[in-house]
């Protein structure tokens, strides 16, 4: 164990410090695990949204500005050209009326089938449906 000779702490109060650094490190090392997975999955996806671009490009012929276009329109659909999404807000339940989480698809109290909200509050706007893009 962790020796404290000639420090000015008692040895249950060295000891403690001793304790607490080793479980602030433990909890270091697992944040940074978790940021690790964490990047490597948004890696992941950043490929996979890159893969499925490309084929919108080679297979119906759409420009980047259209991408560009419907990314602005999205984010300005809080009022605030920021780089963000709007998060799906809560949303009643259609039976019992208590607020549930947007991400959730059943009411955390009784059960009912809720909404479902993949990307936010809005329909994606009619400009951005594939059927209106340019023909291959
Ligand atoms: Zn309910």
């Amino acid at each position: 164990m962790f020796n404290s000779y000639g420090s000015g702490y008692s040895q249950s109060g060295s000891w403690q410090a001793q304790k607490d650094a080793t479980s602030a490190q433990a909890s270091a090392r697992e944040a940074k695990t978790e940021t690790e997975l964490l990047r490597h999955d948004l890696d992941r996806v950043l490929m996979i949204t890159e893969a499925l671009w490309t084929l919108l490009k080679k297979e119906h012929g759409y420009a980047d500005e259209v991408l560009a276009n419907t990314v602005r329109e999205i984010d300005l659909r809080d009022g605030r050209l920021d780089g963000r999404a709007q998060p799906p807000k809560a949303q009643p339940c259609p039976k019992c009326g208590r607020m549930n989480s947007a991400k959730l698809p059943r009411c955390l109290y009784c059960g009912e089938e809720l909404e479902v909200k993949l990307f936010g509050d809005q329909p994606l706007p009619p400009d951005a449906a594939p059927e209106t893009g340019p023909a291959s």
